[in-house]
């Protein structure tokens, strides 16, 4: 685990947006039984943080933490906009540093990263943070291995249309990405299995429990978790992870159902 400070700002700027919107929704619910003149207020003045709301954020919240309507008028805030466009797109979207490429931030079939010729075509330090995860499984009696690593735009266009002729639309759709659209392509996922079980099968192993409970621990995140479709755009995929680092996989901890997006206002 990393010794280092954490900053809790991305996380905590998550769990108050929920909980105003929550509060929102109460305010709103009461105020139509109200007298017609509060009624009459226009609703972005409850949604957008009044006294109301912010008297909402958590009690452990620390002053800092909690919004200031008055510094803050547009909280919660909005991720940023993927605006790129054209040769932009050889480029993968980022936020804050962080790499996003999914159904809705694709690149080009002019991207590929630096680590291409590197091990599973993998960053070197998410490949070197597997391999103490899969000897730490190994201690444990779990043997972990990667079974897809990068992917380029050719290789993932095959695949696609592969799934397209064995499925029908909606769950290839889910299960596999177009080509552009898949983190495989940037070389900071990769599909882990147990050598025998793959897939759906590996989401009923003790290899994919240990891993949902301990991936945090080595910067690796879930990146589809159970139940998180409607954002990710993707089924639940016990074995694909994505590489983060240790900061910001702490932050997402065990047993973790937070997407990606989610953590970096997207959704
Ligand atoms: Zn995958």
């Amino acid at each position: 685990m990393s010794t280092r400070a954490v900053s809790p700002a991305p996380y905590t700027r998550h769990v108050p947006r929920a909980l105003a919107r929550t509060a929102a929704v109460v305010v709103l619910t009461l105020l139509a039984g109200c007298t017609p003149s509060v009624s009459s207020a226009p609703p972005d003045a409850t949604a957008s943080g009044s006294p109301t709301v912010e008297a909402a954020a958590p009690a452990s919240a620390r002053p800092s933490d909690i919004p200031n309507p008055a510094a803050t008028p547009t909280w919660p805030r909005p991720g940023p906009v993927d605006t790129r466009t054209g040769a932009e797109l050889d480029q993968p979207f980022t936020v804050d540093g962080v790499v996003v490429v999914s159904k809705a931030h694709p690149v080009s079939a002019n991207y590929s990263p630096p680590w291409t010729a590197e091990p599973q075509g993998l960053n070197p330090d998410a490949y070197a943070a597997f391999g103490r995860m899969a000897t730490d499984a190994q201690a444990d009696g779990l043997r972990l291995s990667i079974r897809s690593g990068y992917r380029d735009y050719a290789t993932q266009a095959a695949s696609f249309h592969r799934a397209l002729r064995t499925y029908d639309e909606e769950t290839a759709r889910r299960y596999f990405a177009e080509p552009g659209k898949s983190e495989h392509q940037t070389g900071l996922a990769f599909d882990v299995w147990d050598g025998v079980n793959r897939g759906s099968a590996f989401a009923r192993t003790p290899q994919a429990a240990w891993v949902a409970a301990n991936a945090h621990r080595y910067g690796f995140i879930v990146r589809y978790p159970d139940g998180k479709t409607d954002i990710t755009g993707y089924a639940w995929e016990s074995w694909h992870l994505r590489w983060v680092g240790t900061d910001i996989a702490a932050q997402f901890g065990p047993d973790s159902s937070l997407t990606l997006e989610e953590y970096l206002g997207l959704a």
